[in-house]
């Protein structure tokens, strides 16, 4: 898990979905990867909701079935898992199915609907619950920001 702290990752993350365009429709920028336990990134993908017209295609489930479909593990136990916004309700049913170790997230949900507002009394009785690491970033901040003042 040496790798997964590792400072490398995130700025790669960051750089990776700076240079996304993510303009091209009137998807929300949010974009997700997992890397495995070597620090390989093994799934990548912006969410597909307007491209596909699917609300369920957000971007942390698509990385989720792409990374077990390669590994060809049931769970994801060794696998870190970064996205630009924190995981809605909805993800955060994938990624405790799914067992993934770690969630690193650069802006936090103030809708109330994120994995991080999950009670503590359901979170001790669960088998498994990742470790959630909010690291505020300034670039990913500005280009959220971007996309829903073009939407006004
Ligand atoms: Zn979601």
């Amino acid at each position: 898990m040496g790798a997964h702290n590792s400072l490398e990752i995130q700025n790669s993350f960051i750089s990776n979905f700076l240079s996304q365009t993510i303009y091209n429709n009137q998807e929300l920028p949010s974009y997700s990867e997992i890397y495995s336990s070597d620090g390989l990134r093994i799934a990548h993908s912006s969410n597909l909701v307007e491209s596909q017209n699917n609300p369920l295609l957000h971007s942390e489930r698509i990385v989720i079935d792409q990374a077990i479909k390669i590994k060809q593990t049931r769970y994801l136990d060794n696998c870190l898992l970064l996205t630009t916004l924190e995981p809605c309700t909805l993800c955060m049913g994938s990624i405790l199915k799914s067992r993934i170790a770690k969630v690193i997230y650069f802006l936090p949900n103030d809708n109330g609907d994120g994995i991080s507002y999950l009670p503590i009394e359901w979170i001790y009785q669960l088998n498994h619950f990742p470790v959630l690491e909010l690291v505020e970033n300034k670039e990913i901040f500005s280009q959220w920001k971007t996309f829903f003042m073009d939407k006004r």
